[in-house]
C-alpha cells in the first residue's frame, strides 16, 4: 500500500533555509559549547515561551533528569507523578534515587487528579512532577495550593505543551520548573533537543553546571557534572522551526478540527476536548473507545486501521507503573482510571500538513468499522 499515513511526521524547514542558517558555522568552525545558534534560539525561546529564565539541553529527558538532580532531594525521597506519560517521566524519577508514588488520573483530561494527591502525602514527599498530557494542562491550581501547603518542589513535565498559554500565562512560567522535549516528533523540534524554563537563579546554576561539567571558566570546575549540551546545528534547526511554528500549530489546528467535526457524532468514541482557558498546541488527536458501544475494542481498531496503512499509537498503554522494571516498585493497586483510559485511548495521526484526504479516509474507516 502506497497511502501510508503515520502518527506523526517531524516537521521540518526548506532544506536551503537550513543550509543558510548553518553557513556561518562553516565558517566559524565553532559546533557545540553554547555558540551563537545556541544563544540565537535561547533568545528567540525567551520570547516566544514568555519566560525569563531558558536553559537549552541535549534532550528532553536530560532536561527532565537534570532538573530532578538540581533540587538535591534526599536519596529514597517521594515523588508523586502520574504512570499515564511517557517512559521518560518515571525513569528520570528512579535514576536519581527517588521513588516515583503514582497518582491517578482524570477521566476528563488524563491530567494527574488533584483530589487524590494529598492522600499520597508522606513526610518523605520532596515534590509533585506532574506532566501536561497531550498538550491538556493540569489543575495547576490545586496543584501549586498543595504545594505550598506541603512545601513541595513541583516539576512539570511540559514535554506535550510547548507554546501553550493558561488563562492567558505561557505555561513555561508554571511551577519550579517546567521541561520542555525538543525531539523530532513533537510540535517543535531542533532534531532532538530539550529545555528546563524555572525560576529560581539558584537552580539554574545547579542546572547549567550538571549539563556542561560544573565549569564556569578555564580554571574553575565548580561542581560534579555530566555532558547534556546542545549542539549548534540541533540549535540552528530550532532557529528554523521556530519561524514556522505558528503556521505549523495553525495547520494542526485545520487537522484537529477536521477530525472533530467528522468524529463528533460518533456512538462510542469520545474526542479530546481542549479546555476554554487554554490557547493549544494542537499536539495529538487522542480518541476513548467504548468497546460496550462500539462493539470493539481499542486493540480491535488499532489492527484494524493498520490493516489499512494507518498507523496509530496505543498512547499511553502500558502505564509506566507496569513496566518489566517497575514490576516491584511501590503501589500500582489504586489507579482504575489511569487502568481504564490506557485500555481504551488510541492516538490518530496528527501533524502539519497532514492532508484533509487522509483525516476524511481515517474517519470514515473508523465509522463504517463494526468489528471482527
Ligand atoms: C518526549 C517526551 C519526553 C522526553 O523527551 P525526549 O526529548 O524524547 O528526551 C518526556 N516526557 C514526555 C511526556 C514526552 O512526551
Amino acid at each position: 500500500m502506497d497511502n501510508k499515513v503515520y502518527v506523526t511526521r517531524s516537521s521540518m524547514p526548506s532544506m536551503e533555509e537550513y543550509v543558510h542558517e548553518i553557513e556561518p558555522i562553516w565558517d566559524s568552525h565553532w559546533l557545540t559549547n553554547m555558540g551563537p545558534k545556541h544563544d540565537e534560539l535561547k533568545n528567540k525561546l525567551n520570547d516566544y515561551l514568555k519566560v525569563d529564565n531558558v536553559e537549552l539541553l541535549v534532550n528532553g529527558h536530560m532536561a527532565l533528569e537534570m532538573s530532578i538532580q538540581a533540587f538535591d532531594f534526599p536519596k529514597g525521597a517521594e515523588v508523586i507523578t502520574t504512570p499515564f506519560t511517557f517512559a521518560s517521566t518515571t525513569h528520570a524519577i528512579v535514576r536519581n534515587g527517588l521513588v516515583p508514588v503514582f497518582c491517578d488520573i482524570n477521566p476528563g483530561d488524563y491530567t494527574i487528579d488533584t483530589n487524590k494527591i494529598e492522600g499520597l502525602i508522606t513526610n518523605r514527599t520532596c515534590a509533585i512532577l506532574p506532566v501536561h498530557v497531550y498538550g491538556n494542562i493540569c489543575d495547576i491550581e490545586s496543584i501549586h495550593n498543595i504545594a505550598d501547603k506541603y512545601k513541595l518542589k513541583v516539576i512539570y513535565d511540559a514535554a506535550h505543551a510547548f507554546g501553550e498559554t493558561y488563562k492567558g500565562l505561557g505555561v513555561a512560567n508554571l511551577g519550579d520548573a517546567s521541561i520542555f522535549s525538543f525531539h523530532a516528533t513533537k510540535v517543535f523540534n531542533t532534531i532532538e533537543g530539550g529545555a528546563v524554563c524555572y525560576r529560581d537563579a539558584e537552580f539554574g546554576r545547579k542546572l547549567y553546571n550538571l549539563k556542561n561539567f560544573g565549569i564556569r571558566d578555564e580554571e574553575t570546575v565548580e561542581a560534579v557534572g555530566a555532558n547534556a549540551k546542545m549542539n549548534e546545528f540541533a540549535a540552528a534547526m530550532g532557529v528554523c522551526n521556530l519561524r514556522h511554528i505558528d503556521e505549523n500549530i495553525c495547520s494542526r489546528k485545520i487537522a484537529y478540527e477536521l477530525y472533530s467535526g467528522l468524529l463528533d457524532d460518533c456512538l462510542g468514541i469520545t474526542i479530546n476536548r481542549i479546555n476554554e482557558m487554554t490557547t493549544s498546541n494542537y499536539s495529538y488527536y487522542p480518541i476513548l473507545i467504548d468497546s460496550k458501544i462500539t462493539g470493539y475494542s481499542r486493540d480491535d481498531l488499532y489492527t484494524y486501521l493498520k490493516a489499512q496503512g494507518i498507523f496509530t499509537r496505543k498512547y499511553f498503554y502500558p502505564l509506566t507503573c507496569d513496566f518489566d522494571c517497575y514490576k516491584n516498585i511501590g503501589s500500582t493497586n489504586n489507579l482504575p482510571v489511569a487502568r481504564e483510559i490506557s485500555s481504551r485511548v488510541l492516538t490518530l495521526p496528527l501533524y502539519s500538513g497532514l492532508a484533509s484526504d487522509d483525516i476524511e479516509r481515517i474517519c470514515s474507516l473508523i465509522k463504517t468499522y463494526k468489528g471482527n
